[in-house]
């Protein structure tokens, strides 16, 4: 092969930066790429060619012999050019990761690449998330391509394995000492290559699509509760591993009904009368209609505890309680025969009161001292 100037192969001057040198040589690798050109053997001179170029280019040391003495002096210094594509393949594996992973192309490291987890927000009613429910989850995802089966060749044709690095997925490159071990971009670390990439889905193995999930949701859970449905999120690059489906929970709160945990609370509202004389009173909860019986003497704010009637847990077994609170209402306006009535009950509770007098709360107390004291002094 006659060897033509590496700076004009890559079409820059001889004091082009190291940046000049790289942009250069990645648009004529993006041009003259195999992938691209198959079966063009001008393309792949080309290619080789400018690689050839480039790996000496780039490295400021070679370079250096290169402007010196030219390509003889390379070779004095024991470098032989490349043999063919694996070379090429193998020695700049990162840098063609950098090259083509840009503008949506796929050439990124996708050994057995999963599918990402996808997160969509479900909500529900208080109730439905108190009892449970199911729910169908419409998703646009990526999923297995059927007329590949998600292996991404055409179907008839085979995947052959990967020449770069011989079907190891991994290529070793020598740096001075060093040898790193990186993943092969000529298969994307598959150490497969396909020798016809299926039209359907361009080699992906995936295409998007609209997917119905249905959602089992169990009793009891609340916003923020997350679900996590294996198996039903993106589907794998090639045949690699399909992602989970996250499902969080919103709950659409309620009117009435406040929950805390497995814990529920609600208030009911009776009259003054209800509260002194008791009453049973019908009351909305979640499992419908319940009485409620209000006892004589009932007072304003306080609590009747329902044992087992609240929301069943989610990790265990049993349910909450609920929790209702008793507010009392105290009329604003009264009919004259009412004001008499109550009037004439004030009048007899003032009584009541004068007649146990003696007994108020500070005057026992005061006989209580007097004991405590007889006591100290014997
Ligand atoms: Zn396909
Ligand atoms: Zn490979």
């Amino acid at each position: 092969m006659g060897k033509r100037d590496y700076y004009d192969v890559l079409g820059v001057a001889r004091q082009a930066s190291e940046d000049e040198i790289k942009k250069s040589y990645r648009q004529l690798a993006l041009k003259y790429h195999p992938d691209r050109n198959p079966g063009d053997k001008e393309a792949e001179e080309n290619f080789k060619e400018a690689a050839e170029a480039y790996e000496v280019l780039h490295d400021a040391q070679k370079r250096q012999v290169y402007d010196a003495y030219g390509l003889e002096g390379l070779r004095g210094s024991g470098y032989s050019g490349f043999r063919g594509f694996d070379d090429i393949f193998s020695s700049f594996g990162d840098i063609f990761q950098d090259f083509f992973s840009f503008g949506g192309q796929t050439r990124q490291r996708t050994a057995d690449r999963p599918g990402d987890d996808l997160l969509v927000t479900l909500n529900l009613s208080f109730e439905e998330a108190v009892y449970g429910t199911e729910k169908d989850v419409d998703i646009n995802t990526m999923m297995s391509c059927t007329q590949c089966n998600g292996s991404g060749a055409e179907p008839g044709t085979k995947q052959t394995t990967c020449p770069a690095c011989q079907g190891s997925g991994q290529v070793v490159q020598a740096q001075g000492f060093f040898r790193i071990s990186t993943s092969c971009a000529r298969c994307q670390g598959t150490g497969r290559v396909l020798v016809s990439p299926c039209k359907q889905c361009q080699g992906q193995g995936r295409l998007r699509k609209k997917r119905r999930v249905q959602v089992k949701v169990p009793a009891g859970v609340d916003s923020g509760t997350r679900l996590r449905l294996r198996g039903e999120g993106e589907s794998g690059y090639r045949g690699g591993a399909t992602g989970d489906l996250y499902v969080r929970i919103e709950v659409i709160p309620h009117p009435h009904i406040e929950r805390d945990g497995d814990n529920l609370y609600t208030k009911i509202s009776i009259s003054f009368l209800q509260a002194i004389l008791g009453d049973k009173v019908e009351m909305p909860t979640l499992d419908g209609e319940k009485t409620l019986d209000v006892a004589p003497g009932t007072q304003p704010g306080e609590v009747v505890r329902f044992s087992g009637e609240g929301v069943p847990r989610l990790r265990g077994y049993g349910r909450g309680d609920l929790f209702v609170e008793v507010e009392v209402r105290i009329p604003k306006q009264l009919t004259p025969r009412q004001e008499e009535l109550l009037k004439e009950f004030m009048e007899l509770d003032r009584e009541k009161e004068r007649h146990k007098g003696k007994r108020w709360p500070w005057n026992k107390h005061k006989d209580h001292e007097k004991d405590t004291m007889s006591t100290v002094q014997q």
